[in-house]
């Protein structure tokens, strides 16, 4: 999978998925840094509507709508899209083909054949428990497989036994999880992410003496040490990216604790850092 991104706490944060046409957040700075690939985007999932995963949409949306896309997704209870579609439709009357749309916890969106996007609520931001304010996002691929009380017959009694109960009945479906993408977020203990076959996860403070009380009175982040404990205590998750780290960091102090980490909880699954300030055009690389 190629993924383009940059994430940097307080600055921007945006990640491309070029061959499923998703962007994961739209901070300062997308459409500057995907040039004509930006074009490709259909689904824009913004996981919050704090100003570094969304203003990059003024731009994005006024070089590539056309009629019916891009569609942008956004938390229920955020009024500030509203006011954003309003807005973009006067400032760039253009601009008419975006389509916007709000998502609830737990919503899917299909956005192929055998594929969607399904939206989770998390706790970054200290809102009600009725109330979806912040987002975290699956990329999900479904299959139906045959049951396995159909899997002995040949082709023609799987024919005869299809026009008799339909074949929805024959089969089930079979959900991977292809991607996680946590946005911004505390570490949850629950075991969300599990089977993912990559999880993008925040890392914004490396030890919890850097986040201070106003980072964890309102917006709630992730430190690097309990990420990497999270991850040695969750199954079935293949590879890890790290992102959404402090500025005030060095490259070489963030890949020197993220080892050390990595080590102290025996985590060895391949492991990917999108450093601060700098746009990676594949992060797995
Ligand atoms: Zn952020």
């Amino acid at each position: 999978m190629k993924i383009s991104a940059y994430s940097t706490a307080l600055f921007s944060t945006f990640f491309f998925l070029e061959e499923y046409g998703i962007l994961f957040d739209c901070g300062d700075g997308a459409a500057a840094m995907l040039m004509g690939k930006s074009r490709k985007v259909k689904h824009i999932f913004i996981s919050h509507a704090d100003r570094d995963h969304l203003c990059g949409l003024l731009q994005f949306n006024q070089l590539n709508a056309r009629e019916g896309f891009p569609k942008v997704y956004f938390p229920r209870d955020c009024g500030s899209f509203p006011y954003l579609e309003a807005f973009t439709k006067q400032f760039d009357p253009h601009v008419s083909g975006t389509e916007w749309d709000f998502l609830d916890d737990g919503q899917e969106v299909k956005i192929g054949k055998g594929l969607l996007v399904r939206a989770f609520r998390n706790e970054h931001i200290a809102h009600q428990k009725d109330t979806v304010k912040s987002l975290s996002f699956q990329l999900i691929r479904t299959t139906q497989k045959l049951k396995e009380a159909y899997l002995e017959l040949s082709g023609s009694e799987i024919k005869a036994k299809k026009e008799e109960i339909g074949y929805d009945e024959m089969t089930y479906e079979k959900r991977e999880i292809l991607l996680t993408y946590s946005g911004d977020t505390p570490v949850e203990w629950d075991g969300r992410y599990n089977d993912s076959q990559m999880l993008i996860h925040e890392a914004t403070f490396l030890k919890k003496e850097d986040m201070g009380v106003d980072g964890n009175r309102w917006n709630k982040h992730s430190t690097l040490d309990e990420v990497m404990k999270m991850i040695s205590e969750s199954k079935g998750i293949e590879r890890l990216v790290l992102s959404h780290f402090s500025s005030r960091y060095h490259a070489d102090e963030i890949q020197q604790a993220v080892e050390d980490e990595a080590r102290r909880h025996a985590v060895d699954i391949p492991i990917s850092l999108v450093l601060p300030g700098v746009f990676s055009r594949n992060i797995l690389d």
